[in-house]
């Protein structure tokens, strides 16, 4: 079966009906690119950046941050490589970024909500990722926003520092899509509003499962909350995609979801166009979705949508889904 799914590697991501997906990995480094190109990802669909400020004692420079951005677009070779701007804070935390203690980390100060109030921090970050944007396919990706006023502050930084690089006469790719995670249930409930400011929008279901359940994604004991099956995370997701359907943008995923055998088949059905995933999970995905209809997905979601309970989901996805 090993050797069956290797020969996928080198085939498109395309379902029984002949549409056309985008099957991306998830790294964190570009350490993790070998495995990516091994398993015939079509893009990245996230970079978590964050991993590029930890296990040191000090901020990456420009620099640095510039060299590896360039890196990884270079080794993906023109497919489409979305890098998400610093998402520290909640569970992830700097030593050498001193910042007051919280009572709920999850709900303060963290990912662009710190880049915002930490701007030298996020533009060095913005300048090394629109210098290295001429050397590949480059996405910018803002993360864990609530309200349209830090899409527009984020843009407007990034605009600022590239208009002060090309009036340095730095090259910078005319071409960058901008985009931001759904991982708020406030940004998936209003997406529409966003859709209209964005070029794509990437779900996030790790946290917006657990600010939906209002369960910590790390807390055993509320575990079994933890639901993406469940017909309220199905419905969220599902209004993503409507609305960005409707505003002409694309829609992607890259929480844990997105590679889950049997979330595929409905996100597929809702009309899904990219997964981004571990990369592990891509073969086996390109192997599904090769066995799935679109049409027949599409109908099968609706029933999902209008059911009670994830149990039920799961039970209706398993009996359905090929073997
Ligand atoms: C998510 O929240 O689903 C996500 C992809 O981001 P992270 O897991 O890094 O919070
Ligand atoms: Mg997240």
């Amino acid at each position: 079966r090993r050797v069956q799914l290797k020969r996928l590697a080198e085939q498109p991501s395309v379902t029984a009906d002949g549409q056309h997906l985008e099957l991306a990995a998830n790294i964190g480094s570009i350490e993790d690119l070998d495995k990516v190109l091994e398993n015939g990802a079509d893009g990245v669909g996230l970079f978590r950046t964050e991993f590029l400020y930890m296990g040191r004692n000090s901020f990456p420079t420009e620099e640095e941050q510039f060299q590896i951005y360039k890196h990884v677009l270079e080794k993906l070779d023109g497919k489409r490589v979305v890098i998400r701007t610093l998402d520290i804070g909640g569970d992830k935390e700097l030593p050498y970024l001193e910042l007051p203690k919280e009572s709920n980390p999850f709900l303060g100060l963290r990912a662009l909500r710190l880049c915002l109030k930490r701007e030298d921090l996020f533009r060095t970050q913005l300048r090394a990722l629109l210098r290295a944007s001429v050397h590949g396919k480059l996405n910018i990706m803002f993360p864990m926003i609530a309200v349209l006023s830090e899409l527009r502050e984020a843009k407007r930084i990034l605009e600022e520092e590239r208009a002060k690089l090309e009036q340095e006469g730095v090259q910078v790719s005319g071409s960058i899509e901008v985009g931001m995670m759904i991982e708020i249930p406030a940004a998936a409930i209003g997406a529409d509003i966003f859709a209209k400011e964005v070029d794509f929008f990437s779900i996030g279901t790790n946290d917006l499962i657990q600010y939906t359940m209002a369960a910590d994604r790390m807390n055993e004991s509320v575990a079994y909350l933890y639901q993406p099956y469940h017909p309220s995370i199905l419905r969220l997701v599902n209004m993503v995609i409507r609305a960005a359907e409707r505003a002409g943008i694309w829609a992607g995923m890259c929480g844990e979801m997105a590679g889950d055998q049997t979330a595929i088949p409905l996100l597929l059905g809702m009309g899904l166009d990219e997964f981004s995933m571990s990369a592990g999970s891509i073969l086996p995905a390109r192997e599904l979705v090769g066995q799935l209809s679109k049409p027949e997905w599409a109908a099968l979601a609706e029933e999902a949508l209008a059911m009670s309970t994830q149990e039920e989901v799961q039970q209706f996805v398993k009996q359905r889904r090929p073997q």
